[in-house]
């Protein structure tokens, strides 16, 4: 497939739009390079039956039995049921269960009970998930009330305080009946024997059972729960270690390898260790179990894996950065006494996904932070890249969807921002990243958590205005990282237009702003609009019973975000918490209910899907006769539904 048959977006139903991401740099890759990715790859998306069984234990039943309607039906696939279910199985195979993948909620099912029972029972019986001695109609009546039923399993986490979060959870990392007293009690006694400097994560890459009545940890390894997928991952790592990129990377492997044999934390710590040190692999992935947001308790991972390559071209740009570190701490605004001497820059890696799976796929993270376990990243730091490819699919897919022209007041901005946004938005993530969180110090004696509730929204304003105040600095064109000294107008009126209007289409009627970054968009924005007032720098300015933000003066608005971020670094510095009080209070949280009102009823004419997920690319190895692989192939066509039918057949573990 050539470039310009490539379309970053691709179908949408009900909330979800689908989108492709390419990867560009694999084509130059070596063919062991290449079937380095392939093999990880291969690892990748093995795991993901484990997913499905930790998202609920009815999961992979119901998507056996669905997969099979799916694919057999041979009624008129045009009627109103069929497509029903066609749409509640496009959104299981998304959320990898039949809960919403962020809200947490049960997916009702919009087709009728009879119409699924007959499609059901029609079937050749071979190709139903049935068990030994089970027929079809038990099947129908396994899973029928867990379809039909909103009162059974109606949410995947639930975190409402005052219940027993395991009892009202759907999720499957504690049997039935386990309660959340039991569950704590049991972790709480292992803590209590251990006493550990360095702990591992308790209970991190197990379930809770309950054996002959007493409480006890199912291990997922081989020869234990989720063995049999556990041992396609590894024998695909296995393949890996042959063509790693270092002896670095090859110990990385083995490591993981001997974690998933054992089940160990302790060798999941080493591995996290050695993980973290290797970094000179062009190739790099995570495979485990890494997140804990799936668990009421917030303690046992689901598995994810996927596989990234470094973005040459846009590390540099970092680096660049962080190399300058100390140029941009001793110019900045900030007062000297609250400057560092030794500014390093932290070196974020910039990567383009090869492949997504488990837990990140198809919703995937842009930004990844690892290893969680605390110790390890206060001893050992921390991995972080920000996935470039995904970033640019997630713009591209904007391109034209009608948000920019609905809510940008001219057309002249609207063609600063198509010209220089993507750019100065890169450039913005950058700066924030790698020098405004280390930018900046602590007077002696001052606790770092003196700012208390209002620290992250803070820290997260000194990291945006560092990066505001300097994307319009002549030092940015000097190393040539803004092609002119136009470019940063895009990403000023992009940003106070965000903050000012449109971050506000994420919040629910009658809510306040709660989230940091949020709060920190909406306290710079309103803030400047205030400090700018009298020489109208901004205005909000009303045009047909439309709300827009209008800039008058950038020059002067770098010099508002100058004056920002010496005060934000004051306020850090000294650990003012009035002072952080008084600006989140005043500017941060609270929302004007008509003006949010009007922006939402604007954006929901536009009719966009709020969640958005990647079909991957399909990787094809290319044999000889003697059955050696001479190249691997990457391809982009394949539609969602394909995909997800494919991986059910070529991955299925369990
Ligand atoms: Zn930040």
């Amino acid at each position: 497939m050539n470039t310009t048959d490539f379309s970053y977006c691709d179908e949408r139903f009900a909330d979800l739009q689908l989108l492709r991401y390419r990867v560009d740099g694999f084509e130059k890759l070596t063919l062991k390079q290449k079937k380095l990715v392939y093999f990880l790859s291969q690892a990748a998306l093995y795991g993901r039956d484990i997913l499905w069984d930790q998202n609920g234990k009815f999961n992979l039943k119901i998507r056996k039995t669905l997969e099979a309607v799916y694919t057999e039906y041979t009624g008129n696939r045009n009627d109103h049921d069929f497509q029903e279910l066609t749409v509640y199985l496009k959104r299981i195979w998304f959320s990898n269960g039949i809960h919403h993948h962020y809200g947490c909620d049960k997916f009702p099912a919009n087709f009728s009970e009879t119409f699924l029972k007959e499609a059901l029972l029609k079937i050749n019986p071979e190709k139903l998930p049935l068990q030994a001695g089970q027929n079809a109609e038990d099947l129908w009546e396994e899973i029928a009330p867990v379809i039909f039923n909103p009162a059974i399993m109606p949410k995947r986490v639930n975190q409402a305080d005052g219940e027993d979060l395991l009892l009202t959870s759907a999720c499957n990392y504690y049997a039935e009946g386990i309660t959340q007293k039991e569950a704590e009690e049991f972790y709480q006694k292992m803590k209590n024997r251990q006493q550990d400097p360095h702990p591992v994560m308790y209970g991190l890459n197990s379930q809770l059972v309950r054996k002959n009545g007493t409480i006890c940890e199912e291990v997922w390894k081989i020869n234990g729960m989720y063995g049999k997928a556990i041992e396609k991952i590894v024998f695909w790592l296995e393949k890996a270690v042959e063509v790693a990129e270092n002896p670095k990377q090859q110990e990385v492997i083995q490591k993981l390898i001997e974690f998933y044999k054992t089940g160990d934390l302790r060798t999941f710590d080493e591995y996290s260790i050695l993980w973290i040190q290797e970094q000179e692999g062009f190739i790099d992935f995570t495979n485990g179990f890494i997140e804990t947001y799936g668990d009421p308790l917030g303690m046992k991972a689901s598995w994810e894996g996927y596989v990234n390559l470094k973005d040459q071209a846009a590390t540099e740009r970092t680096q660049k950065l962080s190399e300058n570190a100390q140029w941009f701490e001793d110019h900045s605004p900030v007062a000297s006494q609250f400057k560092k001497e030794n500014c390093q820059g932290v070196s974020a890696k910039v990567i383009e996904a090869a492949i997504l799976g488990g837990d990140l796929y198809p919703a995937s993270a842009i930004g990844i932070n690892l290893p969680n376990s605390n110790w390890i990243r206060a001893e050992h730091g921390s991995k972080s890249v920000t996935i470039g490819n995904l970033t640019h699919a997630y713009n591209q897919a904007a391109r034209g969807n009608g948000f920019k022209e609905e809510f940008v007041i001219s057309h002249e901005v609207l063609e600063l921002m198509e010209k220089y946004e993507d750019i100065c938005d890169d450039l913005h993530t950058d700066l924030h990243e790698c020098l405004g969180h280390g930018s900046g110090k602590l007077l002696p004696g001052v606790d770092p958590d003196s700012l208390k509730a209002y620290g992250a929204t803070i820290e997260e304003a000194r990291a945006d205005l560092f990066g505001l105040y300097y994307l319009a600095d002549d030092k940015l064109t000097e190393l040539g990282l803004t092609p002119d000294e136009n470019a940063y107008k895009a990403q000023y009126y992009g940003y106070l237009m965000n903050g000012l209007l449109t971050q506000l289409v994420r919040i629910n009627p009658g809510k306040e702003i709660e989230e940091a970054h949020m709060r920190n968009r909406a306290l710079i924005s309103r803030w400047a609009l205030e400090m700018g007032k009298e020489e109208q720098v901004i205005e909000i300015v009303c045009r047909n019973r439309k709300t827009y933000v209008q800039i008058n003066n950038y020059p002067k608005l770098k010099e508002i975000f100058g004056k920002q971020l010496a005060e934000i670094q004051r306020i850090k510095s000294e650990g003012d918490l009035e002072a952080a009080r008084i600006l989140v209070e005043r500017y941060g949280i609270k929302i004007d209910p008509s003006l949010h009102q009007e922006i939402l009823a604007r954006y929901k004419q536009l009719n966009l899907a709020p969640y958005k997920g990647f079909i991957n690319p399909v990787y094809t190895p290319v044999v000889d006769d003697c059955n050696q692989i001479t190249d691997i192939q990457i391809s982009y066509g394949e539609a969602y539904d394909a995909q997800m039918l494919r991986y059910s057949k070529d991955y299925a573990t369990l």
